[in-house]
């Protein structure tokens, strides 16, 4: 093992910060970020006491073996989800049953389907007929929703694999994501509001430079969201163009989150997730007693700046909840467009043709100097989550220890 270096991390969201927890044992780590808090797109907000609101991620989607483990390491509680399903439907809420014929089929010409192939030539080949609306639009509504992805260029094999594993419980963070970050960040040194712009290097030495500062380091982590580097928003001093054209051959989709808080309940309480066709489509609880509905709307509709966001969502539920006088009802609402928040742009990575090379690329050192990690780098069972990051930060720091 090499004798402490100086390390410069840029963004303190989950895998900048699991990275620096690691590293700081041996090396002298400075994570730099560009948004005046840690965390990324795991940021809760607590607007008064005994409520929490997850702008960004809110379930652990399984039993994910990093996230847990470190939630018990820090002794912060977690609890199982309500996971029932519902279809909202002329203002009536129906248990989700057999919703979609041929379904099973689909499934299985997407298990032979071809590497290269997207899910909208899947569609094409085996599903043209208007008798397939149904099962298109469903397949649209989850690719888009689910995946915040684009059907003409979401790999047909990224989905499979995803839809078709076994999840298990899922579970929420009893006060919020940023419990985790916290205990993550704890004892390191994180400077905010640090937007780096230029990575000058040569083998063994960095200079990052910020909108008004300057680094240096030994080697330097760039955990930035992927699409950062796929509009090449940080300069490298000698270009890295096979990196680049790498980070371009990964999916990278949008959402609109919504957390509205009412006075009062007009729902039955704690109904799980609700899948309509409104404007918002997508609603869920959050407990038994809370009076917060949060809403969803992902994919290329969720892209740039929106208007009247609070007015679709209002509408949206008073459709699916029959309800009328429902702006008389809200308390407060938080509405967080992510394809427009400060140096994130996005929600998170999908898998494309060519996304697994490309991650192979993207996780190779270049001169044991500069090194990528972050959520779309991961190639493991659970794309675009909090464990997604952690295991692709953990991942690099064994390659940032030990030297090729
Ligand atoms: C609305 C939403 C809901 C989600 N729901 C879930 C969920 O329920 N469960 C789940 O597991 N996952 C969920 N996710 C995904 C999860 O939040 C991400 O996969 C994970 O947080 C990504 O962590 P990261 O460290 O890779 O990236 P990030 O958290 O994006 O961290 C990267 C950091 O880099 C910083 N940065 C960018 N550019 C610069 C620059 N030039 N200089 C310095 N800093 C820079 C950013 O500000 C950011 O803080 C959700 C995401 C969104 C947006």
């Amino acid at each position: 093992m090499s004798a402490q270096q100086e390390i410069i991390i840029i963004g303190a969201g989950a895998a900048g910060l699991i990275a620096a927890k690691d590293l700081s044992t041996q090396h002298n780590v400075t994570i730099l970020e560009a948004r005046p808090q840690a965390g990324g797109r795991t940021t809760t907000l607590y607007p008064a006491p005994g409520i929490h609101i997850e702008t960004g991620a809110e379930f652990i989607h399984g039993e994910l073996p990093i996230t847990l483990s470190l939630l018990q390491e820090a002794g912060i509680p977690y609890h199982p989800i309500n996971e029932e399903m519902a279809l909202a439907e002329n203002g009536e809420l129906k248990q989700e049953e057999s919703w979609i014929e041929d379904w099973d089929n689909l499934i299985e010409h997407m298990g032979k389907a071809a590497e290269t192939t997207t899910m909208q030539q899947l569609l094409d080949q085996y599903y043209p007929a208007d008798q397939y609306a149904e099962l298109r639009d469903h397949v649209q509504g989850y690719v888009e929703g689910y995946d915040l992805a684009d059907l003409n260029k979401v790999s047909v094999k990224y989905l499979y694999d995803e839809w078709t594993l076994e999840q298990g419980t899922n579970f929420r963070i009893e006060n919020g994501y940023t419990a985790l970050i916290n205990y993550l960040g704890k004892g390191c040194t994180i400077i905010t509001n640090q937007t780096v712009q230029i990575i000058s290097w040569e083998p063994g030495k960095v200079t990052v430079t910020t909108q008004d500062r300057t680094y240096t380091a030994h080697k330097v982590l760039v955990t930035v969201p992927i699409n950062i580097l796929q509009n090449e928003s940080i300069q490298f001093s000698l270009a890295l163009p096979a990196y680049t054209a790498a980070a371009r051959q990964i999916g990278w989709g949008t959402v609109i989150k919504f957390n509205l808080l009412f006075k009062q309940a007009f729902w039955k309480r704690d109904i799980g997730f609700v899948l309509s066709d409104e404007e918002v489509p997508v609603w869920w609880t959050q407990s038994e007693d809370s009076l917060i509905l949060t809403g969803w709307l992902g994919g290329p509709h969720a892209a740039g700046p929106q208007s009247d966001l609070l007015a679709k969502a209002l509408n949206s539920l008073s459709k699916i909840f029959n309800v009328t006088n429902i702006a008389d009802l809200l308390e407060q609402s938080f509405i967080h467009n992510w394809s427009t928040e400060q140096a994130i742009h996005g929600g998170y990575s999908y898998g494309m043709p060519g996304s697994e090379k490309a991650k192979a690329v993207l996780t190779t050192p270049v001169a044991d100097t500069i090194y990528f990690a972050g959520e779309a780098l991961y190639t493991g069972d659970s794309p675009g989550t909090v464990e997604a990051a952690l295991h692709s930060g953990k991942e690099i720091t064994i390659k940032i220890k030990s030297p090729q």
